[in-house]
């Protein structure tokens, strides 16, 4: 398609998670073999030009569910409170899903602990990954398991999925709704936050409610970051920013990473795929007026979400680099928003 692939550097997928469900089951498939199925794989991350993101420790409500039902969004189930001990052995398998990969990878797939360590990795053309958790219901109140966990390589945490946890209330799902749905966060939330920002963990604020993202503002010292989340003024679901939330991220330096799922895209928030990139360049556009061209890259979303059918899976990255260049976009800023803004803002929070 083009000359040279344009890194890409990710804020989020539920890759991890899509191997760990479908483990010993008939969808089970190689990390390291093109598929069909998923977003996700080494052979069509290279074709991609995907080098290097934040993997996904997430813990799903049902998460001994073995029946195959696919999410649904609908369902009051799929957002029930969770237990600890089964959220951090649910984790747990995550995590060693993603110590396979590196394994079996031979050294070209790395765990980055730091961003001199991604940086690196990426510039041999390896694929680095820097540990994620989604929603820190592993994390127990005392904080012990962040220690083990921090000391295994994560260094991201998203403190709470949609729903409620002991650290602070998530945002539905819901279409067309404000983030304002709930309280924000507990005192043992901001214990996280400040142990989170000491050890040099990254808080990402995709999820949370709009209440908890004042709280996390007041609170934190780093940039305020939110890794899989598109402008509430575009498409109105509670998973989005509103302009008043952008602007505090600008002014923290922090930034925002671009959600291909298709209802955090569409002005209606329809699932249908058949959703145009243009809709996808809009709000990069979007969120470039509002958070400066350093504060803007891409959040996936990959592994979990309906990514518009001209887009496909990570091989069709090309495509939206693409699209950039024909909305106007300088080769300097699409580097910026594939790749550097991330590594960047993750170096201003301490990895
Ligand atoms: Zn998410």
């Amino acid at each position: 398609m083009t000359d040279t692939l344009i890194p890409v550097f990710d804020g989020h997928n539920d890759t991890l998670l899509r191997h760990v469900m479908n483990e010993g089951t008939t969808k089970q498939v190689s990390f390291f073999e093109e598929n069909k199925t998923g977003h996700i794989d080494l052979p069509r991350a290279r074709k991609g030009g995907f080098t290097g993101g934040l993997f996904a420790m997430f813990t799903p409500s049902k998460y001994d569910d073995t029946s195959g039902v696919p999410f649904d969004p609908e369902d009051p189930a799929n957002f029930a409170e969770i237990d600890q001990l089964g959220a951090l052995n649910f984790t747990n398998k995550m995590f060693a899903m993603a110590r396979k990969f590196e394994k079996e990878s031979q050294g070209d797939v790395i765990i980055a602990r730091s961003v001199a360590e991604a940086r690196s990795a990426m510039a041999e053309g390896k694929l680095a990954m820097i540990m994620h958790i989604e929603g820190a219901e592993a994390i127990d109140a005392d904080l012990k398991a962040l220690e083990v966990l921090y000391a295994s390589g994560l260094r991201s945490i998203g403190p709470v999925w949609s729903r409620k946890n002991i650290f602070a209330d998530g945002v539905p799902m819901a279409f067309p709704s404000s983030p304002d749905t709930g309280s924000g966060l507990t005192d043992r939330g901001r214990e996280l936050i400040k142990n989170s920002n000491d050890m040099g963990v990254m808080i990402d604020l995709s999820h949370i409610t709009e209440k908890g993202f004042w709280d996390v503002a007041e609170l934190s010292t780093k940039p305020l970051v939110a890794s899989h989340s598109n402008a509430h003024a575009l498409s109105p679901s509670a998973r989005n920013l509103t302009d008043k939330q952008l602007d505090a991220m600008r002014e923290s330096k922090g930034l925002a990473g671009l959600n291909y799922h298709v209802a955090f895209l569409r002005e209606d928030g329809a699932h249908d795929v058949d959703t145009s990139l243009d809709v996808l360049v809009r709000h990069t556009a979007y969120l470039v007026e509002k958070l400066g061209e350093d504060g803007v890259a891409l959040g996936s979303d990959y592994d979990g979400c309906l990514v518009p059918s001209e887009l496909k899976d990570v091989a069709g990255l090309p495509k939206l680099i693409q699209c950039f260049r024909s909305a106007g976009f300088g080769e300097k800023l699409i580097r910026k928003i594939a790749s550097e803004n991330w590594l960047n803002v993750l170096e201003r929070t301490g990895l």
